[in-house]
């Protein structure tokens, strides 16, 4: 049986819309359709690691490769002033697509804490 794809994966295949601002072997970064900032980017790996607790030691380059595409995009972005990258894990904090993703958000002052 072939595992149903993630929403994430549809986009990557082009079977989704998605405006993908990157992309490499390994991940690709697309514009959050619901922005929370006026910068607002998900890295999503091409590997459908369904959350954090499922990463392997096979996948820590990967998770490492993630942030230096978020601070490629930030830079592409203009956020010179900073930004927040986050992984929501969990109902706890609202993950909603069982498929990794680092967000991006920036072009404003973030609040703390985040809520
Ligand atoms: P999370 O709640 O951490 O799992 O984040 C999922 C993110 O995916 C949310 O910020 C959504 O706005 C975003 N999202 C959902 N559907 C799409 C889509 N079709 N294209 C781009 N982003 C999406």
């Amino acid at each position: 049986m072939t595992e149903k794809k993630t929403l994430f994966q549809k986009i990557m295949d082009g079977e989704e819309p998605g405006e993908i601002l990157y992309e490499d072997d390994r991940c690709v970064a697309l514009r959050d359709i619901n922005p929370q900032a006026p910068t607002h980017v998900l890295i999503v790996p091409r590997k459908p690691i369904p959350d954090l607790d499922a990463l392997t030691e096979e996948d820590e380059p990967l998770v490492g490769h993630l942030f230096l595409v978020a601070q490629k995009v930030a830079a592409e972005e203009g956020l010179t002033s900073g930004y927040r990258t986050v992984f929501n894990n969990g109902s706890d904090a609202r993950q909603t697509v069982a498929h990794i993703h680092l967000h991006l958000l920036g072009g404003r002052t973030m609040f703390w804490p985040p809520g």
